[in-house]
């Protein structure tokens, strides 16, 4: 009879430990900053193809200013730590940081009609992102594409009895 179980030489005692690894919530997508907010991606890397994610992580590493922007405006208002100052006001200094890396069509939208709160002014970048961002994507995810997660996880739903249903009642599919 074939001898079955765990082989006893294949235990190292001395291992040298691996060294312990940084959790990180970066967007999985290769060098992507963002943080992977849905099944470890970024939203934007969420609805573009993953033969788009390079023209997108390009698209968004050139846009790294802005996206420190982002970044720093969510930081400050959702914080209750952060200075007040900054997060009544924090748009001003904001804009005038960025506008040197403003095409001349996104500057006159950040400024024909300037935003009036630090919230709007934050919106409007995430706007300016998520063009540039759709200017390169060829098509977007949709959960019809069998290669989406969320049409996985409606395949896989239907079944198991009983759970489908649940699924379809709960909104799961929107994306
Ligand atoms: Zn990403």
């Amino acid at each position: 009879m074939a001898k079955r179980g765990f082989d006893a030489s294949q235990d190292h005692d001395d291992a040298v430990p691996e060294p312990s690894r940084k959790t990180t919530y970066f967007c999985s997508a290769q060098q992507c900053r963002l943080p992977g907010t849905i099944r470890g991606v970024c939203n934007h890397h969420w609805v573009g193809a993953t033969y788009d994610w390079p023209r997108i992580t390009q698209v968004l590493n050139d846009m790294a200013p802005l996206i420190a922007e982002i970044n720093r405006a969510r930081a400050t208002l959702c914080s209750e730590a952060s200075n007040q100052r900054e997060a009544v006001s924090g748009h001003v200094q904001g804009q005038a940081r960025i506008e040197q890396y403003l095409s001349a069509d996104q500057l006159a939208y950040m400024t024909v009609k300037p935003a009036k709160t630090y919230e709007t002014w934050v919106y409007r970048l995430e706007v300016l992102v998520t063009a540039a961002v759709q200017m390169v994507m060829k098509t977007r995810r949709t959960p019809a594409d069998v290669n989406h997660p969320a049409y996985r996880d409606r395949v896989r739903a239907a079944q198991i009895p009983g759970q489908a249903a649940d699924f379809i009642n709960e909104g799961g599919l929107s994306v």
